[in-house]
């Protein structure tokens, strides 16, 4: 094997043992029949069910196979970020382990990297299995984020990609903690293209995105990426003012016209005070958003905490607290394996 492999498959794993025996099958037998050399990083994101057993088995019986123990549950983007961070391959490609986005898929995403496309992202035409109110809120997400962000992220594509190793550098100096990994890769810019693919059902378990952390993750993506939230403010408050002129005027018309008391009494006073209190809070909450990740990123604290790793060459581990210059960290690397846990 060549002193860097060609491909590197990042996956992140929580919970699911069920899934990474097929799951490692598939990736060796797509990979495989590319004839070019790869590595599957196992990123194990603070897995309860066994899965960190099975991986390490996995990994003890082929040495493409490497895994990153996480200290706890990072999260979904996080557990991606690590993986980038040790990836050697000249091509970074993300996969969930759960056998949704089909291994199978992964040749034609590199022919098209061959044909010089530095990201290539995979386009969801169908999904498969999934109840309609995740389809539903997906799709509104996407065609949301779409609209109000200020940089061109594709519609239903996931995080199943293919990123160039330049994409991928970039992508490691980019060290904020409120990751929308999708929405990076297409900030960084280069030449991007996407390949459709069928999303399939989950093959085994269930998925780790309830609606609090997809409200979360929405979140992270809107205020990662765009200021929108914060400029609507102006035109709301344009919006009631020319509301009140427009009331005051015809109020004092009619009062006076014919003397009589529109808009009199507790009712419509206490109604009005209670819906613009709710536009307040509802921005003081949006303010709050964009506060409470200014001083989460001014804390500057590592983004993950890796607990324990098998598989990885020695000189793989990435430089503390990736603050990573433009060199390849990679390049003085050794071939000895460090099968240490
Ligand atoms: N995942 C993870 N950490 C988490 C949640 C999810 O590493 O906190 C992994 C999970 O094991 C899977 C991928 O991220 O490989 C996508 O998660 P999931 O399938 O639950 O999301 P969905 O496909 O339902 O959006
Ligand atoms: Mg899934």
């Amino acid at each position: 094997m060549s002193a860097r492999p060609v491909y590197s498959i990042v996956a992140p794993v929580y919970n699911e043992a069920g899934n990474l025996q097929r799951f490692c099958d598939e990736v060796a037998l797509a990979l495989d029949s590319t004839g070019e050399s790869w590595e599957l990083l196992l990123v194990d994101d603070g897995s309860t069910d066994g899965s960190k057993e099975i991986m390490l088995q996995l990994a003890a019986a082929d040495s493409r196979l490497s895994v990153i123990g996480l200290a706890r549950n990072f999260g979904h983007q996080i557990a991606v970020t690590a993986g980038v961070d040790y990836a050697r391959g000249k091509a970074v490609i993300l996969i969930d382990a759960d056998l949704q986005d089909p291994p199978a898929v992964i040749p034609r995403l590199a022919d098209k990297w061959k044909e010089g496309f530095q990201v290539v992202y995979a386009v969801r035409s169908e999904r498969r299995g999934e109840s309609f109110w995740k389809r539903f809120t997906a799709k509104l997400f996407y065609r949301m984020i779409h609209r109000i962000t200020d940089i061109d992220i594709p519609v239903d594509t996931g995080d199943f990609r293919l990123m160039d190793e330049q994409v991928a550098q970039v992508l490691r100096q980019m060290r904020e903690h409120h990751r929308f990994v999708r929405g990076m890769t297409s900030w960084v810019g280069f030449k991007q293209t996407g390949v459709e693919y069928v999303r399939e059902q989950r093959a085994w378990g269930e998925t780790k995105y309830p609606l609090r952390k997809m409200i979360a993750f929405a979140l992270d993506a809107v205020t990662s990426f765009s200021f929108f939230p914060l400029q609507i403010m102006i035109y709301v408050s344009f919006i009631l003012a020319s509301a009140s002129l427009v009331v005051g005027a015809i109020v004092s018309f009619l009062r006076l016209a014919r003397g009589e008391e529109f808009f009199g009494g507790q009712a419509t006073t206490i109604i009005l005070l209670l819906l613009l209190s709710s536009f307040q809070l509802f921005f003081l909450f949006v303010i709050g958003q964009y506060v409470a990740r200014t001083y989460n990123e001014s804390r500057d604290r590592p983004l993950y905490v890796v607990a324990s790793t098998a598989g990885l060459r020695r000189a793989q581990a990435p430089t503390q607290r990736m603050q990573v210059s433009a060199a390849f960290p990679h390049q003085a690397e050794e071939e000895t394996r460090n099968d240490g846990v």
